[in-house]
């Protein structure tokens, strides 16, 4: 990919799936990566494979959801790299299966607090560090879910949607700062994202409680099963669940000069979901 190489590149949400591919294939272009996660173990795995084959990683442990975590983060990637050039603003989680109104609120802040907040405080972070050194280029985890709706999920589907439309403004804030900020929406990628689940009581009917957990279980199927032979394998024309490496390949593109005209966009990375 072009003009990747020697940069530096921050890369959040790292401890497995999408973001430790995306960190290894920065790393395999060439750049200097600061993986960033909340789970230290995981994250210093990343740092590990990345060494082994023969790149350049530091781990910072961050809480992408608390803005004082995310500033240490993005000093600790310039004072250790000398420049901010790629930041791939990937981590996230995931609510259990719930209609609306069996949502908690401390569940609903909590998914909002780190999917969409916490893209904002990265942002907020490292644009003015990207500016000091000569710009750069921003990639946002959203979801397919951040591009259609999702009964049973709204509230991740609403912190995605909204990083979609802060990936919008804030491109066009920076368009003319040699800052380039889009989006990726994965569609269903064989990540760890189930074991992460943030659970809800499904409200306080008994009724509410099954459907969560039938939701869930069945949400847990859909992703984990390698066979794969369920609807949601039936839900993507191509046919299949993607690889973190095929959100990667986005995320690199988005990140090279062949991309240098690109800003504000979210390229929906998801077998052709989208278009259908
Ligand atoms: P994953 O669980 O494998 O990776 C997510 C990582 O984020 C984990 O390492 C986790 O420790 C980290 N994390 C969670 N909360 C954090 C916090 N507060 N601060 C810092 N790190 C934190 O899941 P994944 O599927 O690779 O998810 C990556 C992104 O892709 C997420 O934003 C997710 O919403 C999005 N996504 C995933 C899919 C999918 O099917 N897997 C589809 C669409 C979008």
């Amino acid at each position: 990919m072009n003009g990747l190489a020697g940069q530096t590149a921050l890369v959040t949400g790292v401890g497995s799936g999408i973001g430790r591919a995306s960190a290894l294939r920065f790393a395999e272009e060439g750049a200097n990566v600061v993986v960033a996660d909340i789970d230290v173990e995981g994250g210093r795995e990343t740092v590990d494979l990345i060494e082994n084959a023969g790149g350049d990683a530091t781990f910072v442990e961050v809480d992408v959801s608390d803005t004082a975590s995310v500033e240490r983060m993005v000093d600790a990637t310039v004072e250790t790299y000398g420049s901010l050039d790629f930041a791939h603003n990937n981590a996230g989680i995931l609510t259990d299966f719930v209609e609306t109104t069996g949502i908690s609120e401390a569940n609903w802040d909590r998914i909002v607090e780190v999917n969409l907040k916490g893209i904002w405080a990265c942002m907020k972070a490292e644009l003015p560090a990207m500016e000091r050194t000569g710009g750069g280029a921003v990639v946002n985890t959203a979801s397919e879910a951040g591009l259609v709706g999702m009964g049973g999920l709204s509230s991740y589907s609403a912190s995605k949607h909204g990083v979609v439309g802060l990936t919008k403004s804030v491109a066009l804030e920076y368009a003319e700062r040699d800052i380039r900020i889009n989006a990726i929406a994965p569609g269903p990628t064989k990540t760890n994202i189930q074991s992460g689940i943030v659970g809800d009581s499904g409200g306080t009917s008994i009724l509410g409680r099954i459907r969560s957990v039938v939701g869930t279980v069945r949400m847990a199927l859909r992703t984990l099963r390698a066979d794969f032979d369920t609807s949601a394998m039936r839900d993507v024309p191509m046919g299949r669940i993607a690889d973190p490496e095929e959100m990667a390949g986005a995320v690199a593109f988005l990140c090279s000069t062949d991309a240098s005209f690109v800003t504000g966009t979210t390229i929906p990375v998801d077998g052709g979901q989208a278009a259908d």
